[in-house]
C-alpha cells in the first residue's frame, strides 16, 4: 500500500478487530502522516447554518451564530430556512484545493478514497442510523459530465452507498446571467429541476441530505433546496468535502 497522494510506502495498520472481520477495508489508512497532517479538520465554533468557521472570521461578519452571508440569506423571505445546515468537514486550504484538482480535472478517480472514512464518519455523527437520509448528489450538466467523465458529487455520495442515492435532479447548461435582481436571477436562472419519470412521492416527507465537493457561496445548494423544497422534507441539509 502507498500513500494516494504522494506514493510514499504505507505501514498497514493491524488491530485485533481487522484480523478478525473484513470490514476494515476504510479503517486502514489511504494516505501518509505528512499528507493527513496537511489536511484541515473544520473544528471549533462554526456558523449554525454553513460550517464556516467563526474564529477566521472578522466580527463584524458575523451576526450571532450566523456569518454574515446565512445571515443574509435568512433575512430573505424566498430563502430563508431552505437549507437547514450544510456541514463541511475540511477548511479548504492549498493543498485540498490542489488535491480537488488533482481528483476533478485530471481524472485521479482514486483519491475518491481519501475521503471515504472522513464522509462516512461525519454522516454518522449527523444522522441517525435507524433513519438515514435520501443521499442526493449535487448533478453536473450533461455537457460538464462529458468533458469530465463522471460526477465528483456522484463519487463522494457513492461512499455513502449502503444509504440509497437518489438522482432525482438534473441540471442544464448554465445561460447568460441576466439583469434582474439577485434574489430573482438566482430563482429564475436555477439549473436545477427533477428528472422527468421519476415517482417524487417516494422522496415525499424525508430527510434529504445534498452531496457536493465544495460549499463556496451556499448558491447551488440552496437552488437545490428550492426545488427539493415541494416534496415537503423533514429537513434538507447538505454535507460537503470543503467549505471555502
Ligand atoms: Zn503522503
Ligand atoms: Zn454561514
Amino acid at each position: 500500500m502507498h500513500c494516494l497522494i504522494c506514493h510514499q510506502p504505507l505501514t498497514e495498520i493491524i488491530t485485533w478487530s481487522s484480523l478478525f472481520t473484513l470490514s476494515s477495508q476504510n479503517a486502514q489508512p489511504k494516505i501518509c502522516h505528512q499528507c493527513n497532517q496537511k489536511l484541515e479538520p473544520i473544528t471549533g465554533e462554526q456558523c449554525r447554518i454553513c460550517s464556516r468557521p467563526l474564529s477566521k472570521l472578522d466580527p463584524k461578519f458575523r451576526k450571532q451564530d450566523l456569518c454574515y452571508d446565512c445571515y443574509n440569506w435568512e433575512l430573505d423571505p424566498e430563502w430563508q430556512g431552505l437549507l437547514t445546515q450544510n456541514i463541511s468537514i475540511f477548511n479548504y486550504n492549498d493543498f485540498l484545493k490542489d488535491l480537488l484538482a488533482q481528483f476533478k480535472f485530471r481524472g485521479d478517480h482514486e483519491l475518491v478514497n481519501i475521503f471515504a472514512e472522513p464522509i462516512q464518519t461525519k454522516c454518522k455523527q449527523t444522522f441517525d442510523y435507524k433513519n438515514p437520509p435520501i443521499i442526493i448528489p449535487v448533478p453536473l450538466s450533461p455537457e460538464r459530465q462529458y468533458e469530465r467523465g463522471f460526477n465528483q458529487a456522484k463519487s463522494l455520495a457513492k461512499l455513502l452507498s449502503q444509504q440509497p442515492l437518489a438522482e432525482i435532479l438534473e441540471r442544464t447548461h448554465t445561460e447568460k446571467q441576466s439583469k434582474k435582481k439577485r434574489s430573482e436571477r438566482l430563482l429564475t436562472d436555477s439549473p436545477f429541476h427533477f428528472q422527468a419519470d421519476i415517482n417524487l412521492e417516494h422522496y415525499k416527507n424525508k430527510n434529504l441530505l445534498i452531496i457536493d465537493d465544495i460549499y463556496t457561496t451556499g448558491t447551488t445548494l440552496r437552488q437545490i433546496a428550492k426545488v427539493l423544497q415541494s416534496l415537503s422534507p423533514n429537513s434538507i441539509k447538505s454535507l460537503t468535502l470543503a467549505r471555502s
